[in-house]
């Protein structure tokens, strides 16, 4: 089992510490975990969203944040716990891709999540920003968030998508159809040469289902863009959310085989 996307309190919207999230890990039998919290956002966004501050950790926590993580990795690999690897989700903002390297650069991070949750700063999938919807034709809306992501698996900072079909969270689903959109997205994710996550929050939110959904999952698939698991945990009893559900979307879409990885290079396992 592995789990590619966990967070901690310090992103300031989740619960628990390092420590905690890894004994859930290996009480399930985990064997791989990567703690992802969020990367801290950039200084021009906290100037003028009050909210954004709630969306990540501080800047002055990274430091402490991988320390943790080095730390509980050392701890588990004594006690024969699931392998930590040491990863982050970073937001994509367009504009702001020297702000991401310059973070990254000063960790030996294994894996980097790339996600989009805000579109021109309006973080969409924050519920108190829900009323920001009714502004959009939803077709275009999406359009509009496929096309940031694709732009963000682009810009080289990355190794995993992350849950590449957010814009659903709240059920706001276009009615004419998706195939075109996922073929184009699955594409430009192949020719960027990133993996996606089945990610298994979207269960518990409105849509109650998978990130991504079948459809796109099959075309990532058929792209040939490998894939990872992750439960998007925001406290630790959260860890392996759903693991099954996502291994079965994962067989149904073609899939024999996962990732994760080590200091940023693509290890694959049979699923
Ligand atoms: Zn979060
Ligand atoms: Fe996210
Ligand atoms: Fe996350
Ligand atoms: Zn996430």
């Amino acid at each position: 089992m592995i789990d590619l996307h966990v967070h901690t309190a310090r992103c300031g919207h989740a619960y628990g510490d390092v420590p905690d999230y890894i004994r859930n890990a290996d009480r399930i039998g985990m064997d791989v975990v990567a703690m992802t919290d969020h990367l801290p956002l950039p200084p021009s966004l906290l100037a003028v969203n009050p909210r954004a501050a709630g969306y990540a950790m501080a800047e002055q926590e990274l430091a402490d944040y991988v320390q943790d993580v080095l730390k509980a990795r050392d701890a588990a690999a004594l006690d024969g716990g699931p392998t930590v690897l040491l990863g982050i989700e970073a937001d994509h903002i367009p504009g702001e891709e020297a702000h991401v390297s310059r973070l990254l650069e000063q960790y030996p991070f294994d894996v980097v999540l790339g996600s989009v949750h805000m579109i021109d700063g309006w973080a969409f999938d924050d519920p108190e920003r829900m009323e920001d919807y009714a502004r959009w034709d939803i077709g275009e809306l999406w359009d509009r968030y496929f096309a940031q992501v694709a732009q963000a698996a682009a810009s080289g900072l990355f190794d995993v998508m992350g849950h590449t079909d957010l814009v659903k969270k709240f059920g706001y689903i276009p009615e004419d159809g998706n195939d075109e959109r996922y073929r184009t997205l699955a594409g430009a994710l192949a020719e960027a040469g990133v993996a996606i996550e089945v990610n298994t929050a979207g269960l518990r939110k409105p849509c109650a289902e998978l990130y991504p959904a079948l459809p796109l999952l099959k075309a990532f698939f058929d792209a040939g863009v490998p894939a990872t698991i992750g439960s998007d945990a925001h406290s630790p009893e959260e860890v392996g959310y759903g693991y099954d559900l996502a291994v079965e979307a994962l067989r149904e879409a073609g899939y024999s085989s996962v990732c994760y990885f080590r200091s940023r290079v693509l290890q694959e396992v049979g699923l």
